[in-house]
């Protein structure tokens, strides 16, 4: 293999390394001989993140981008000293976590170093009366949480990586969990942190469960996706494992009934940890084999934690479906979700078939939830090429939901795949900030989003830029990202 033979897709503004076998055996010194790859094999394992157009990309002998040296860090002196030396170096340093991100936050677009965090991997422990965790960032999800579920605890942030993320990757993407209208969002779930600034500066912000001492600073790092800082170390609320668990599904002649019967769910401050609704193609995709479900809007929830209290929210919120047309279809359509909810064969098979394929979640306040859906189903039917745009609901708060929206086509001849893939992902995203929604809910910014910051963010975006430029004065930490972007108008990247 020969990277002579792969068409490099973000080449601009590529980082010129003088002097490579300096900066190479000064990384070894920093974390060791055995810590540090140059290898083709290995350079090539972090060319890409978990964008779904990635696999187009592969079968076509193309890839995103191309690190320099990568590292596998171990301690939080290492990791300083190699942003210390990337510094001196004005090389770009890339935190990696487990490169499930889909958006592209993780791919090294300008090269240089990819600091990978797979090593800091211990669970600290367990603090049953103040009900925390306190983990190292690169943590596997599913690791977690079986170490939880194993002392009678879960984090409740479930997301549908749970497999393939890490919790430093939960914080830098600001993630959210299909358990999240009862637990949370990571957000809510970050008690204390421990992070190294990109000239790094090693900074620990104490475990507390509230205080008033000034702006919540540690927020700010919550979302940071790698750009303000390297997450080492996190501490995270947890909660007793659920005494009770209920499955409830109902079908709905309309999608605004759904939304209404959830919306009122909420209003009454009934919390279902899981509620989806899935409009009507989505219903069919995933539950054809349920004859009531046949031509409707299809809801599961799930009820748990303390047996009394799901009883009671049971209750009301079967009512309150009731009350909005809603048709009871049992457990079984919750229970075939509940056995599905990691399976993810649709997004790596569609490639094969010259089919570009994605999600885009956006926010929403509940007052034009509705009207935004059914435009950005219209506006996306007219992008040439397309041949499925769907929804479902998937977050939900008192004030709104989270949408999560699924396109696929095949791009017509006068377009690449990524000039087709770009402009419904501008499509989608135009319609949503029209209409005053926010165009990522809870997958980030990445490459996909950056060219619409100044957009959602307004005059504040150059305050946040003005921020990453007292923090990072040479632009060494994840460059490219959030404040810039490689897609340009139209073009090809
Ligand atoms: C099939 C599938 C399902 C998904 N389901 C969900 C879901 O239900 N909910 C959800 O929120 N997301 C979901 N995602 C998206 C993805 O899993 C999340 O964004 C996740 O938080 C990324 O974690 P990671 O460890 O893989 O991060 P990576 O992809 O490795 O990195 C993501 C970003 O975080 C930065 N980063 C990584 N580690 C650190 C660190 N320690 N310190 C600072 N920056 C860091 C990287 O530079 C990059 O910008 C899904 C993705 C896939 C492929």
């Amino acid at each position: 293999m020969d990277f002579k033979d792969f068409e490099l897709i973000y080449k601009e503004n590529r980082v010129k390394i003088k002097d490579r076998s300096k900066i190479e055996s000064d990384l070894k010194e920093i974390v060791g001989v055995n810590n540090v790859s140059t290898k083709e094999i290995d350079l090539l394992a972090y060319t890409k993140d978990s964008t779904l157009i990635g696999f187009n990309w592969l079968l076509e002998g193309k890839i995103p981008g191309l690190a320099d040296f990568i590292t596998w860090p171990e301690t939080i002196e290492q990791i300083s000293a190699i942003l210390k030396l990337a510094n001196q170096e004005k090389i770009p340093v890339i935190p990696f976590g487990e490169g499930s991100g889909v958006v592209g936050g993780a791919i090294p677009i300008r090269g240089g170093i990819i600091v990978d965090m797979k090593k800091f991997n211990r669970i600290i422990g367990i603090n049953d009366k103040d009900l925390t965790v306190t983990v190292e960032s690169g943590t596997n999800g599913m690791n977690l949480e079986r170490f939880l579920n194993a002392k009678g605890y879960t984090c409740g942030h479930i997301p549908q990586s749970l497999y393939t993320s890490s919790v430093g990757g939960w914080i830098a993407h600001r993630a959210a969990g299909q358990f999240s209208t009862k637990y949370g969002k990571i957000e809510d779930m970050v008690l204390g942190m421990e992070l190294i600034l990109p000239q790094g500066e090693i900074i620990k912000f104490k475990t507390i469960a509230r205080a008033s001492t000034g702006p919540q600073f540690d927020k700010l790092f919550i979302g940071g996706e790698g750009t303000l800082g390297i997450v080492t170390e996190a501490t995270l609320k947890i909660w007793p494992y659920p005494e009770k668990r209920t499955f409830i599904s109902y079908a709905f002649p309309t999608f605004e009934d759904s939304l209404e019967a959830t919306r009122q769910i909420l209003r009454q401050q009934i919390y279902p940890a899981v509620i989806r609704i899935y409009d009507a193609d989505e219903t069919f995709r995933h539950f054809g084999h349920i004859e009531k479900a046949i031509d409707k809007v299809m809801v599961v929830f799930i009820c748990e934690g303390n047996g009394r209290l799901v009883d009671l929210e049971e209750l009301i919120t079967k009512e309150t479906c009731e009350k909005n047309n809603g048709v009871e279809c049992g457990e079984e359509p919750v229970e075939h979700w509940f056995e599905t909810r990691f399976k993810v064969t649709d997004t790596s098979s569609t490639p094969t078939f010259k089919m570009v394929f994605d999600t885009i979640e956006i926010g929403f306040l509940w007052d034009k939830a509705s009207d935004m859906y059914h435009s950005v189903v219209e506006a996306t039917k007219k992008v040439k090429g397309i041949v499925l745009i769907t929804a479902h609901v998937s977050h939900f708060y008192p004030n709104g939901v989270g949408f999560y929206f699924t396109f696929a086509g095949v791009p017509p001849k006068e377009k690449t795949n990524l000039e087709f893939y770009q402009e419904v992902w501008n499509t989608v995203i135009k319609t949503v900030e029209d209409y005053g929604g926010s165009f990522g809910h809870h997958h980030g910014v990445g490459i996909n989003r950056s060219k619409w910051m100044p957009v959602e963010w307004g005059k504040s975006f150059n305050t946040l830029k003005k921020i990453k430029k007292v923090l990072d004065p040479n632009n060494i930490l994840n460059p490219g990202k959030i404040y810039e972007s490689p897609w340009k108008e139209g073009g090809e990247n």
